[in-house]
């Protein structure tokens, strides 16, 4: 029933899905008599007034047997508009922002899966509405292998072949190259030219002879691009598409840092500005990172930015001491040591796969420790049959494409980059049109930056 009304939604006119939270099994609020009930919450890009898409809502309810006047009982299904971009609606039939949303654990639950900042009418955002009604009965329904859980379930009706063949035709036209990180999610990466990581993104587009380059990803990744390719324009589908840890390490303070070690070397991982890469000797990714450590000579300090937990790993790996700065990736850092050994114990034949940005005690735990590129590889070439992912979500899609006949599951369902998901196919088409936001580094920065970035190469991939 929720799969035939989210393709009417998808179907309405001038309206498409952008982003769909997982299901979520709710206790009866009417009484025993209702049943359980299933629930989800939707993200619409739609032209319809609010008036008529509320009419367009009633009659898909309708048309799918339910029956208004029924107050409580079994009723089908039940669709309601939370939020309508900030517009507030106060009528008889009709009122947004829906006026018992914060009350609702199920509503908030699957909400702040898609915008939890989102700030609602009492002020609070999604996610502090959430923590007090936490007490309410909602279970989130498991994700089954391979299914790359925001953006669409395997199952979803959503057709994205107009927009794809819309994006596709202005592509070329325009003479752009449509770049998409293995995080996106797979509606964008099934539309792009090439799928991988950011700085692999950045150097084949840099390579490619495309007069404009569209970067699905986050800002440091356009940024990165730019350096690269100052000759063209970099465009970002989202510009509020940040990244949290390249946000935890700023220039004051890593000059700081270098004031307080003057001998030292700074290693930096391309998840950081171009300004925090212009004050840094070389860059790394999480590919490399033991490598770019191992090469730096063996009297000399090392300064380690921003994630802890890659430096920690690469530390390790190169037997080298280091001065790491605290920052992490919020995505990873929600994995846990006991999601790993609950995901072993509901699959013990597999393998686990696990992203260096990951604490110490997980990675520990771990068959393997890969870069995104890294994961790819290992599963391609290892025998087992099934994996265990410990890295965003939206690599599953990513992998379960690349490795055909393997089954893939997350290792938890709670790691979800939401900047990452920010970009839809809807945003590529917009952006494409507009030929912006475009993202520009200041030749001075982009100089120094650039430097960085090339002593890295000259280390090796
Ligand atoms: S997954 Fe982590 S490192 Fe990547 S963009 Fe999101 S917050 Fe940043």
């Amino acid at each position: 029933m929720l799969r035939l009304a989210r393709g009417r939604l998808a179907g309405l006119p001038g309206t498409s899905v952008s982003a769909e939270s997982a299901l979520y099994v709710t206790a009866p609020v009417g009484g025993p008599e209702q049943g359980d009930f299933l629930n989800q919450v939707v993200e619409l890009q739609t032209t319809l007034s609010p008036r008529d898409l509320l009419s367009a809502l009633r009659l898909i309810e309708s048309e799918l047997g339910r029956e208004r006047s029924v107050r409580w009982g079994p009723r089908t299904v039940d669709i309601d508009i939370l939020w309508y971009h900030g517009v507030s609606v106060q009528e008889a039939d009709l009122e947004i922002p829906h006026p018992r949303m914060e009350e609702r654990r199920f509503v908030l639950e699957p909400l702040s899966e898609l915008v939890p900042e989102l700030v609602l009418p009492s002020g609070k955002t999604v996610a502090e509405a959430l923590t007090l009604v936490r007490d309410q009965a909602v279970r989130r329904l498991p994700a089954g292998p391979n299914e790359a859980i925001l953006g669409r379930s395997r199952s979803s009706p959503v057709d994205y072949s107009a927009v794809h063949a819309e994006i596709r035709r202005l592509a070329e036209e325009k003479e752009a190259v449509i770049l998409a990180h293995n995080y996106q999610r797979p509606e964008v990466q099934d539309v792009a030219d090439i799928t991988g990581d950011s700085l692999g993104l950045s150097r084949q587009a840099a390579a490619s002879s495309a007069r404009m380059i569209v970067f699905c990803g986050v800002h440091f990744m356009a940024e990165t691009a730019a350096i690269l390719a100052p000759d063209r324009p970099v465009i970002l589908p989202e510009m509020r598409a940040g990244c949290p840890m390249a946000d935890m390490v700023d220039v004051e303070g890593l000059q700081a840092l270098k004031d307080e070690h003057p001998g030292a070397v700074v290693v930096s991982y391309v998840n950081t500005s171009a300004a925090v890469k212009a004050i840094s000797d070389i860059c790394c990714t999480s590919a490399n990172a033991a490598r770019i450590v191992q090469s730096i000579p063996s009297d000399r300090e090392i300064i380690f930015t921003p994630d802890e937990n890659l430096g920690s790993w690469a530390a390790k790996k190169a037997g080298r001491a280091m001065i790491l700065w605290p920052g992490f990736c919020p995505t990873h850092e929600w994995i846990k040591a006991s999601d790993v050994e609950a995901a072993r114990a509901a699959h013990p034949g597999a393998k686990v796969v696990v992203h260096p940005e990951c604490r110490p005690e997980v990675s520990a735990l771990a068959d393997a420790v890969e870069s995104t590129a890294g994961m790819i590889r290992f599963c391609r070439e290892d025998d087992a049959k099934e994996y265990l992912i410990g890295t965003e979500l939206g690599m599953l899609y990513r992998l379960s494409k690349d490795c055909p006949g393997k089954l893939f599951y997350p290792v938890t369902e709670v790691s979800v980059c939401q900047n990452m998901k920010m970009t839809t196919v809807d945003k590529v088409l917009v952006a494409l049109s507009t030929e912006s936001p475009v993202v520009t580094v200041d030749p001075v920065t982009r100089a120094k930056a650039l430097r960085a970035v090339q002593r890295m190469v000259e280390v090796g991939p």
